[in-house]
């Protein structure tokens, strides 16, 4: 399985998964075939992180092929990404508390063994150690199995799940502040607090088609314990007026303005920024900062076939440009940065984050009940 960087591909990935493969995503989304065969999943998140395709896209496209009962799985999975990135915004410590807290468990751990085996793949665990090398290689882990090697990591291993959290960022296509660090929480107990994933290897065998033996796992530990409890932060997630005329910043989370709301807009110029890993708190490794780059430049050359004046933008650069507004580039590294460096700039939030994050403040149990509200707002 290959991603190639681009709007082309993407498209080519969903209109492919939606004809042949959707109809049995139900039934077969918990197994990992392996690398190689991954007709099972859609494998879109690559794409969906960046902007690339966006959520309404694709549940629009699904909702063309299948009712919504027939497809209620496939949306709600859609839909769990809108949710980590609501429920994030709500409570934006948890992003900082993480970075501070990582900050200073790499120290105490970077010279520890078993941090050392785990990140080599060198574990006595031959599925991790393989996932290990499938996760560097190919940039990609099956959700499933996201689930096992956070487990494996936290409770066997016995590593902390920060640590973990920024091996993934640091390694998948997909990378993404909200779903990568709110899914290693969740994994640990301290999300759901007292509600841990515990795998377990008669789970990993029938999942993976038996491709695996001798798992032996601490299949008892209890949750992680935290005493950080996160009350919600009141923001304003509303548009602001008279946006035509100004610059627009698109960061790396919004990589494609003719699906935006603000398609029609007219704005003086549009900045794709770029950003390096020396502004990041996590270093990419060197295959995600390419894939990042080569959408960039996909987007630049649509922009530029449809005659709209742009250009790639170092974020350096971001306080010498005027009058702009900005794509919401929701929490995260880019916005840090912004905030870090004092940067005002105007946001621009999709209608589909205004609407759903509402019902962010609340479990995915709650905001499952909206979604049938959420799609009427774009199906
Ligand atoms: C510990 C852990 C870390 C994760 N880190 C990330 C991450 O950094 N970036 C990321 O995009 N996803 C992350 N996920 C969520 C999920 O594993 C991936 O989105 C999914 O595996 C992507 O594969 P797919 O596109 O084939 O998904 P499909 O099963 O085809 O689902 C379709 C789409 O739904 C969304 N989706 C599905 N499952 C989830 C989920 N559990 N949470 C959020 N969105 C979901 C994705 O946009 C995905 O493309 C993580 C999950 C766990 C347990």
């Amino acid at each position: 399985m290959n991603f190639e960087a681009s709007r082309a591909e993407a498209l080519d990935k969903l209109n492919n998964f939606i004809e042949n493969n959707l109809s049995r995503y139900a039934k077969l989304r918990n197994f990992d075939f392996g690398p190689e065969n991954r007709s099972n999943i859609s494998c879109l998140s690559p794409y969906i992180t960046h902007g690339i395709i966006n959520e309404k896209e694709v549940i629009r496209r699904s909702l063309e092929k299948f009712s919504f009962s027939k497809n209620e799985k496939f949306i709600q999975e859609v839909l769990w990404r809108t949710y980590w990135k609501g429920w994030l915004e709500l409570r934006p410590n948890v992003w900082t508390d993480y970075l501070i807290e990582l900050s200073k468990i790499r120290e105490e751990f970077k010279n520890n063994q078993n941090y050392l085996k785990a990140v080599e793949g060198k574990t006595n665990i031959e599925c991790f150690n393989t996932w290990v090398n499938e996760l560097k290689e190919k940039n990609y882990l099956h959700n499933h199995t996201r689930m096992w090697f956070a487990s494996i990591w936290i409770f066997t291993l016995e590593l902390p799940w920060q640590l973990g959290a920024e091996f993934f960022l640091q390694h998948l296509y997909d990378g993404d502040t909200a779903s990568n660090t709110l899914g290693w929480r969740w994994v640990a107990g301290v999300q759901t607090q007292g509600k841990h994933y515990l795998a377990s290897e008669w789970n990993i065998k029938k999942f993976t088609n038996n491709r695996f033996s001798n798992i032996k796992l601490n299949e008892n530990a209890p949750p992680k314990l935290s005493e950080k409890t996160y009350s919600i932060t009141k923001k304003d997630f509303n548009n602001p007026q008279n946006i035509e005329d100004k610059s627009l910043l698109i960061f790396e989370n919004n990589l494609s303005f003719e699906i935006s709301d603000f398609q029609n807009y007219k704005f003086k110029k549009v900045h794709l920024i770029s950003n390096k890993n020396e502004n990041r708190s996590i270093k990419l490794d060197e295959k995600v900062l390419k894939f990042k780059s080569l959408l960039i430049r996909d987007q630049e050359q649509r922009l530029k076939n449809n005659s709209i004046d742009c250009e790639i933008t170092d974020i350096s650069k971001i306080k010498n440009i005027e009058n702009s507004c900005a794509l919401y580039p929701t929490v995260g590294e880019n916005l840090d940065y912004l905030n870090l460096n004092n940067i005002k700039t105007d946001f621009l939030f999709r209608k589909l984050d205004q609407y759903s994050w509402q019902y962010c403040n609340k479990g995915f149990f709650n905001f499952k009940n909206y979604i049938p509200k959420i799609i009427s707002t774009f199906s």
